[in-house]
């Protein structure tokens, strides 16, 4: 059954997100070579995309690539000389999402780097040091803390972090999983940080949410 956000979230994303080719075949080459469907929805990737904007970003950091569908939201919103760095460990999701930048006219200013991120994270430190002005993190949630702090060595004064996935239909309050007790370790670290917010999502890909930290 359909739920009303559902159908809003169709609404909304008819009126201003509407056919966009270039993501629709993003997604169904993700769909073909049997990747999971766990990309974010078409608002918020809208919302990625808005954010980077607002805050004039022109070095974007993505941990977790997938089939580059949100790294499409957020390449689109930087300068001609801007760059997202995005990470994927899976070679399989890393050619999907080569071949979809490359599609999207972006393969210019998309550095895919394929392996562990936790790996790939601290040989970004001596290369990025004037630091990116945004970060999204969205790769395996267990190691969600470990990626924000690496994100926090890797983000300029005043940039922005955005963590996904950490509220988990609620979950976050109490769940027993690996997935939930990340996310949960992660809003425990940043309450102590004082400078973050959660906002809660629902829509065609449930209930959940996005955390946003201003780097100080
Ligand atoms: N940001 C994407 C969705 C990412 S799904 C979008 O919204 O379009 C999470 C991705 O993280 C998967 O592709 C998975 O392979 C990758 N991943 C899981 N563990 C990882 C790790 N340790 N390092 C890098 N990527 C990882
Ligand atoms: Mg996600």
């Amino acid at each position: 059954m359909e739920t009303t956000w559902q159908s809003v979230d169709k609404f909304l994303e008819s009126l201003t997100a509407p056919d966009d080719p270039v993501l629709a075949a993003a997604v169904q080459a993700a769909e073909q070579a049997g990747l999971p469907s766990i990309q974010v929805s078409a608002m918020q990737g809208q919302l990625l995309h808005i954010l980077a904007r607002a805050i004039g970003a022109k070095r974007i950091l993505e941990v977790g690539t997938l089939a580059g569908y949100s790294g499409i939201w957020l390449a689109r919103a930087l300068p001609a000389d801007g760059l997202l760095v995005t990470l994927e460990a899976d070679p399989k999701h890393a050619g999907v999402a080569q071949a979809n930048f490359a599609a999207a006219g972006l393969a210019g200013q998309v550095d895919l780097r394929q392996g562990a991120a936790l790996d790939t994270l601290p040989t970004l430190l001596p290369e990025f040091a004037a630091g990116f002005d945004l970060c999204f993190l969205d790769a395996d949630k267990p190691n969600l803390p470990a990626y924000f702090e690496w994100a926090r060595k890797l983000t300029r004064k005043g940039g922005l972090i955005i963590s996904d996935n950490v509220v988990r239909n609620g979950e976050v309050i109490d769940g027993q999983d690996a997935n939930s007790t990340g996310a949960r370790n992660l809003l425990q670290t940043l309450g102590k940080t004082g400078n973050s917010t959660v906002i809660q999502t629902v829509g065609s890909k449930g209930y959940d949410g996005f955390a946003l930290t201003i780097v100080e």
